[in-house]
């Protein structure tokens, strides 16, 4: 009794407490200061990018990685499906209507025969998202993109350091966006950072970040932009993370490495893989019941939760939450992942112990009848 294994925890230690301690005790605390500026360079370093900007979180860097592509009202941009709704939301924000393409049913991640489909007239950008930790196939997304003059952004918040041909994800579409929420591999807490190769798209989103301003003429507005500004205090604490990413990364994998040993005799669960072509970076380590397995998702959820395990659904199709309701839409491949489907807990301090009581239970839950 008392156990209790959260699906996500982030990893603070000594370096993110001294590098955060010495902005307050600097009285730099606000969106100008040196942790920024680091921050920004060894983030574009680790991508292998030539231009980092930090925002406040990764929806709003979605936000103006969105407009800086020139996404505007009445542009279609395709987006999967399956995936978190802020990266449909970001292109409502821009007035232009997400279409939802189906995903790969090994990878989950958006399928490029799916978006070659959806394309019109008005289509003007495809968002692929790194679900989960492992890349989506780019060569192809990226010809279809080519093809048909569409801008490619990557949603690389849930795969930092992930690769795809050896590059980095972030750095292969024409901007790459992340987020370092509290439960991402690496994380400021609340944060966004937006990656290009492009100096004139990473001039335009700095502007956007910065109500717009001139950056040569300090006070004239040629636009009007926002306020998505990083503070120092998180930039710091994304520097020290940064510092940490070998190891951070390493770890996700040994985590993986655990779940597959322990659940190596479930005969009722599809486990993530991890394409030739790809590193899957095992964000959430994810598995998906196979259809006529005993209990249904939620109620192996329900049985997980009383052994005081915390797990998640994976997302909700986007193609049937309220905002984006529509009938006649079938996504057959989204919507049974999404059905069956369950993230497990995955962070940095979780043991080979409760690895493996978590994989004995869900084994359990999944194969009695
Ligand atoms: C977390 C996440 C975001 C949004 O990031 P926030 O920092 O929470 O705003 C966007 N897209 C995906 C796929 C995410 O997982």
């Amino acid at each position: 009794m008392g156990k209790f294994i959260p699906v996500a925890l982030p990893s603070i230690g000594k370096k993110e407490q001294a590098y955060a301690a010495d902005c307050l005790k600097t009285s730099w605390i606000s969106s100008i200061g040196k942790y920024i500026d680091a921050f920004e360079k060894k983030f574009a370093a680790f991508c292998g990018v030539k231009h980092a900007v930090a925002c406040s979180n990764g929806t709003v860097s979605l936000h103006a990685a969105l407009l800086a592509a020139g996404i505007k009202p009445g542009d279609e941009v395709i987006v999967p499906a399956l995936t978190f709704i802020a990266t449909a939301n970001a292109v409502v924000y821009c007035g232009a209507k997400p279409v939802f393409a189906d995903c790969e049913p090994d990878t989950w991640n958006i399928a490029p025969a799916s978006i070659e489909k959806l394309i019109t007239k008005k289509t003007r950008a495809v968002i692929a998202v790194h679900l989960y930790g492992h890349p989506a196939d780019m060569a192809p997304i990226l010809r279809i993109a080519r093809k048909h003059k569409l801008i490619l952004i990557e949603d690389a918040a849930e795969a930092h350091g992930a690769e795809y041909r050896g590059k980095r994800v972030g750095s292969i579409g024409d901007i790459g966006v992340f987020s370092f929420f509290g439960n991402k591999i690496i994380t400021t807490g609340e944060g966004g950072m937006v990656v290009t190769n492009s100096a004139s798209l990473a001039n335009k989103v700095r502007m956007l970040k910065g109500q717009g301003m001139n950056p040569k003429r300090k006070y004239w507005f040629p636009i009007i932009g926002y306020n998505y500004r990083m503070t120092n205090i998180e930039a710091a604490i994304g520097l020290a993370q940064l510092e940490r990413a070998p190891s951070l990364l390493r770890k996700r994998r040994v985590i993986a490495g655990w779940y597959y040993k322990h659940l190596k005799k479930a005969r009722n669960l599809i486990l993530p893989v991890e394409k030739k072509w790809a590193r899957n970076v095992f964000w959430m380590f994810t598995v998906v019941l196979k259809d006529g397995s005993r209990a249904g998702r939620d109620k192996v959820m329900k049985g997980m939760h009383k052994a005081g395990i915390e797990t998640r659904p994976v997302f909700y199709p986007m193609h049937v939450l309220p905002p984006y309701r529509k009938k006649g839409i079938s996504l057959p491949v989204t919507e049974r992942v999404a059905r069956n489907g369950i993230n497990l807990p995955t962070y940095t301090d979780i043991t080979e112990k409760d690895v493996a009581y978590i994989c004995k239970t869900l084994v359990k839950l999944t194969e009695i009848r």
